[in-house]
């Protein structure tokens, strides 16, 4: 049943199959914790969210709309010196955008004293101490994979130095770096994490939430587990990276002696043709390469929301992909036909032009008009039909038309018969050229018998294409994107290089001066539309009243370009 709170229950995304779900699914079955099931998604707030938390978001919302379970939004803020307020904003807003409304927005600050008191109650129980080694000569005695880490010499204050200087560390007597605080573990376990791990940290800056309260800030490490328990989390389900983090994970909960919620892990979406790296995406941002966290080209959730992907189409994509145990690269193909398949669905068709050419009929009677019925939506009768001017003078796509034909090519050429969509059958009889030889114009003449593309003789004509009556045309922008980088992978780079050297040029062509048939003159910002023969637009927030800005969502499958890049391949061969 469809949940007004949840409008993503229910749809492929809330039944996956996977090893996480067989986990839950086992819990459930033993009684593990009474059959709760309580997940959350924890992001930092450093940046914007893309399509791979989309991924973690709803496997985490999906196992608790699934379960009859919860799901809580929280806030990973323990970095003062990279959060912002803004961040958080964005990142509750693409939370309800995906369709899911979290049962509690949660923030790890608010647990800056709960967090402080359990570090008391470590260092009290010979489980932490303060050190004073600077943070090179920290990783320096921590040894590598193969070598064994050597103690601290501060390792065996006594508890009550370590209290005391911990309390002053909180009272703002060091400067930054000075000391940390760390648990006393094993230097020589195999698993760097376990070699004494730095709890908290002196860091004199202002948290966007708790302001300067706090000058010593906990480690991702000591405050993740102890979050989750504090809100009595069942499955706390993190990416993989983070494997070798579950043993400290478990340490701190069975040293504080708290609620134990299981970690689980699971491969991150990595995308070709695009990065998913916060700290990346906020470099294109700071240095100008797109206009912003929402520009279209970003695989941010607010890029794509603004490219016209829908969130149905990212929720069956996260389902699609499923979750495993290893790492590796999905086709960013995968993504483009789920929103495809969803805009198949939805998007009203209309005619627009891109590149004009004018088309003059010239037996068409001169100021004569006629309404034409064309279909909004071929996938559902709902949609309804509108009516589409057509006169004596049109446009048409420059592709369209080749005053020396290809072999293999079935649209306008001198001496050809084509079937304007919803129209005539129209002939080309010739062109009008500019000084330069350019053809500015072509004329021809229509078949008044095949109104609505019908020919009642049952010849044939093997292409049809779109238009747009030239008097009634709507003047608008249309944006076309291609992948941000020209690499598969854009992280590998060749010697001396730099990831950035792998941007794409080319990813956006703007093409003003497009030509939009009448209806598209009153077109709302995140409005879905199917320009035809041309792929899915949506209507971008840059437009003004009487001229409409398009983003292109994606194209449609353009049999042209593969039938001549197979010619020209043909060819070279040849
Ligand atoms: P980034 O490197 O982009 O900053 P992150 O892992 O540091 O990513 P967080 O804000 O910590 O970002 O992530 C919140 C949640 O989303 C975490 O549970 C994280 O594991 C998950 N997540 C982040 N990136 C991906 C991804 N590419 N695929 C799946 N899950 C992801
Ligand atoms: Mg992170």
């Amino acid at each position: 049943m469809a949940d007004p709170e949840n409008p993503a229950a229910g749809t492929e995304t809330a039944r996956p199959s996977n090893f996480v779900r067989d986990i839950v699914l086992a819990d459930n079955a033993s009684g593990k914790h009474g059959g709760r099931v309580h997940t959350r998604f924890p992001p930092e707030p450093n940046g914007y969210l893309h399509i791979g938390h989309a991924k973690s978001i709803c496997l985490n919302f999906g196992l608790a709309i699934e379960f009859n379970g919860k799901c809580n939004l929280r806030f990973d803020d323990t970095n003062p010196c990279k959060e912002e307020a803004e961040y958080v904003e964005s990142i509750i807003e693409d939370v309800h955008w995906l369709g899911f409304t979290p049962d509690g927005i949660y923030y790890a600050s608010d647990y800056f004293q709960q967090l402080y008191e359990w570090a008391v109650q470590l260092i009290k129980a010979g489980k932490a101490y303060v050190c004073d080694l600077t943070g090179e000569q920290v990783r320096e005695y921590r040894g590598t994979l193969t070598e064994t880490g050597r103690e601290s010499p501060y390792r065996n204050r006594s508890v009550e130095e370590n209290l005391d200087l911990f309390e002053r560390m909180k009272a703002g007597e060091f400067p930054d770096g000075s000391r940390t605080l760390r648990s006393k573990i094993d230097m020589g376990a195999a698993n760097l994490n376990m070699r004494d791990p730095v709890m908290y940290r002196i860091l004199h800056a202002s948290h966007h939430r708790t302001g300067d309260a706090w000058c010593i800030y906990p480690m991702y490490d000591f405050t993740h587990g102890q979050s989750d328990s504090i809100e009595k989390i069942t499955h706390s389900i993190c990416t993989l990276e983070f494997e070798d983090h579950r043993p400290l994970y478990d340490w701190y909960i069975r040293e504080l002696g708290i609620f134990a919620p299981q970690q689980i892990e699971f491969d991150r979406l990595n995308l070709t043709y695009t990065l998913l790296s916060k700290r990346r995406l906020l470099a294109l941002v700071q240095q100008g390469v797109v206009s912003g966290w929402d520009d279209p080209r970003m695989p941010t959730l607010s890029g794509i929301r603004r490219r016209g992907y829908t969130p149905e189409a990212i929720r069956t994509f996260c389902s699609r992909i499923g979750v495993s145990k290893t790492n590796g690269v999905i086709e960013l193909g995968l993504l483009e036909h789920a929103v495809r398949e969803d805009l198949n669905r939805r998007a009203h068709r209309v005619m627009a032009i891109l590149k004009p050419l004018k088309l003059v009929i010239d037996n068409y009677p001169e100021g004569q008009v006629e309404m034409m019925e064309a279909v909004n939506n071929p996938e559902d009768a709902s949609y309804g039909t509108r009516e589409v001017p057509f006169s004596k003078v049109l446009y048409i796509e420059q592709d369209d038309f080749r005053e020396e034909p290809p072999k293999g090519y079935f649209r306008l050429y001198p001496g050809n018969e084509v079937r304007l969509r919803y129209g005539y059958l129209v002939r080309c009889t010739g062109v009008v050229k500019n000084e330069a030889g350019e053809v500015i114009e072509v004329h021809g003449t229509y078949d008044p018998e095949t109104r609505g593309g019908n020919t009642p003789d049952g010849r044939k004509v093997k292409s049809t294409i779109h238009w747009v009556s030239a008097a009634h045309a709507v003047d608008g922008e249309a944006r076309l994107y291609d992948n941000l980088f020209r690499v598969e992978n854009p992280n590998e780079t060749t010697e001396g290089g730099d990831w950035i050297d792998n941007l794409n040029p080319e990813s956006l062509v703007a093409a003003a001066g497009a030509k939009l048939e009448p209806s598209l003159a009153g077109a709302q910002p995140g409005g879905l539309y199917q320009f035809e023969r041309l792929g899915y637009f949506c209507v971008d927030r840059d437009s003004r009243p009487g001229y409409p800005v398009f983003n292109r969502t994606v194209g449609l499958r353009d049999t042209w370009a593969k039938i001549e890049k197979a010619q020209q391949a043909g060819k070279r061969r040849s």
